[in-house]
């Protein structure tokens, strides 16, 4: 758990990571090695971040889920999960997600059980075909993108873009293996979607930091 300032402006968050796995392993990821690979001792059940959240959730006004794949997990124990939460926290409820999985996203924001997602654009996913550089997509996401998983990560941005909360976010990360042309694709892709759509939604690019 981690507290944040930055995540959401104007709300102090708790960002909550889930050890569910993720099914990417993208360049530089800060958390690969400590949230999906390693074995952990201690960790909070649902049950305990409930109690958690009962006794000191006051002290936030949002909650973050992030991963590893936030969204790797079940999806009936997700839904059960946040309905509990949504009782006793009167903050926003955020999803970070790397868009792999739209079906999930669209069935928490239908129930209203997840006021934000923020969703990552990692590359111009809508000018992907067969003469797309694989080797750039293999650097980034670290696995062989099928045009099903590119599809599904499309479909998820357009959603979230279309939701229009004024909590959600899409999000590049500016990979130093990436030239300025795909960041450019990428921004006037959401530009594009955001005027069809009459969408508000942020738009951020945020520097590539590697780690320690
Ligand atoms: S999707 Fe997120 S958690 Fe998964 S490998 Fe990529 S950056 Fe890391």
């Amino acid at each position: 758990m981690i507290r944040t300032f930055d995540d959401l402006p104007g709300n102090t968050s708790l960002v909550i990571h889930s050890l569910a796995g993720c099914n990417l392993h993208c360049f530089g990821c800060h958390n690969y090695d400590e949230l999906v690979t390693s074995n952990h001792e201690h960790y909070l059940l649902a049950g305990d971040i409930l109690q958690q959240i009962k006794m000191n959730g006051y002290l936030f006004d949002a909650l973050i889920f992030s991963g590893g794949e936030f969204l790797m997990g079940n999806l009936t124990e997700i839904t059960l999960f946040l309905a509990d939460l949504k009782k006793g926290f009167p903050g926003k409820i955020i999803i970070n997600t790397n868009g792999t999985f739209p079906e999930k996203i669209r069935h928490l924001l239908e129930r209203e059980l997840a006021d934000g997602i923020h969703i990552d654009m990692k590359l111009p996913y809508h000018a992907f075909d067969k003469n797309v550089d694989m080797a750039a997509y293999q650097a980034v996401l670290g696995v062989v993108p099928t045009p099903a998983l590119v599809q599904n990560m499309m479909s998820a941005i357009q959603l979230v873009i279309r939701h229009n909360s004024p909590f959600s976010q899409v999000r590049t990360v500016k990979y130093p293996v990436l030239s300025e042309e795909y960041f450019e694709q990428i921004r006037s892709y959401i530009d594009e979607l955001k005027e069809r759509y009459n969408s508000e939604v942020t738009y951020k690019l945020n520097e590539f930091y590697f780690s320690a």
